[in-house]
């Protein structure tokens, strides 16, 4: 291993122990965001058929809310149309940015040809990335479903909040 390796490999579980403190995404019931965000995720998710997409959604979690603020929509390097990867090193930049601009990941947005729940294969990630999982079919873009996977295991609904963008939160 060179030290390259070795330096995104330390970096990496920073990343992850930063994450896993995430404890408090147990108590978050709703998530709200505004238009112009959500159209983002909406526009992406479409570019990317027939394949399905992944977006990153980042901000803040105040008094049981996850408010988005940012969305990143990386590349699904699969390419399929029923899985999705993010290269390790895309993604790393992104938490970087996030984490430089003092933001919090709170959320994650993918499209799957199925009904908008987790798949067997979401529950997975989903128990490693604890965070609001947004689901939309890949059929009805516009209206996902928001979940958490808390940390005793119960898969919990999250209401799924899009405001104009003029509305002050
Ligand atoms: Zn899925």
């Amino acid at each position: 291993m060179n030290s390259d390796n070795f330096s995104l490999k330390s970096r990496l579980q920073i990343v992850i122990i930063a994450n896993n403190k995430n404890k408090h995404m147990d108590e978050v019931k709703k998530i709200i965001v505004k238009e112009e965000l959500f159209l983002q995720l909406v526009e992406h998710a479409k570019k990317s058929l027939p394949y399905e997409s992944v977006s990153i959604i980042a901000g803040y979690i105040k008094d049981e809310i996850a408010y988005a603020e940012l969305v990143y929509t990386p590349e699904n390097i699969d390419k399929s149309p029923v899985t999705f990867t993010v290269d390790p090193l895309v993604l790393l930049d992104i938490y970087t940015a996030i984490e430089e601009k003092g933001k919090t990941i709170i959320g994650i947005f993918h499209t799957h040809p199925s009904p908008p729940q987790p798949s067997k294969t979401d529950m997975t990630y989903m128990e490693v990335n604890p965070y609001v999982w947004m689901i939309s079919s890949t059929n009805n873009i516009e209206n996902p479903s928001g979940f958490i996977l808390k940390s005793d295991g119960e898969l919990k609904e999250v209401e799924v909040s899009i405001i104009q963008d003029s509305v002050q939160v």
